[in-house]
C-alpha cells in the first residue's frame, strides 16, 4: 500500500500530494480552530515540512497570520483550509483532513484542547487526550 495521500481544495485549484505522511489523526477542540474551520472541532495530520509537496496552485494559496505562532495557508478562491505552520512544532506542516482527497479507514489518536471540547462531542475512548496541548 502505497503511504502517498493525495490532497485538493474545493474548487481543485490548488492540488498538494503527502508522502509517507504518519496516518495520526490530531483532533483540536480549541476555540480558534472552531473559527478557522467552521465545525465542532478540527481534525488533522502533522507531516514533516519536505513530505508535503504542492503540485498545482502556488498562485491562490494565501496565508492568514492567526496569531504570533500560527499561520493558516487556504486556497483564495474557494476559501478551503489547506495546511497550518505553527511555530511551536518547527518542520511540521498541519493539514486539516478535509483537505484529503481519500480519508480512509484514518481515526484520530489524540484529542488536544479538550478544556475547550463541546459537551455533546463524543469521545471514542482510545485516545490520548489533552486538556490543553500535547505535553509528550
Ligand atoms: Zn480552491
Ligand atoms: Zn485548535
Amino acid at each position: 500500500m502505497s503511504d502517498t495521500l493525495n490532497g485538493s481544495c474545493a474548487c481543485g485549484l490548488v492540488k498538494f500530494v503527502l508522502v509517507d505522511a504518519k496516518r495520526n489523526i490530531i483532533n483540536c477542540h480549541c476555540h480558534t480552530c472552531r473559527k478557522l474551520n467552521g465545525g465542532a472541532f478540527s481534525s488533522y495530520i502533522a507531516v514533516a515540512d519536505d513530505n508535503f509537496k504542492l503540485h498545482e496552485g502556488q498562485d491562490v494559496l494565501t496565508r492568514y497570520v492567526v496569531t504570533e505562532n500560527v499561520d493558516k495557508h487556504f486556497c483564495r478562491v474557494c476559501g478551503t483550509p489547506i495546511y497550518n505552520k505553527n511555530r511551536k512544532y518547527p518542520g511540521l506542516i498541519i493539514v486539516p483532513l478535509g483537505a484529503l482527497d481519500e480519508v480512509g479507514q484514518m481515526r484520530p489518536t489524540v484529542n488536544i484542547y479538550c478544556d475547550s471540547k463541546l459537551s455533546w462531542v463524543a469521545m471514542q475512548g482510545d485516545t490520548r487526550d489533552y486538556p490543553q496541548g500535547m505535553t509528550d
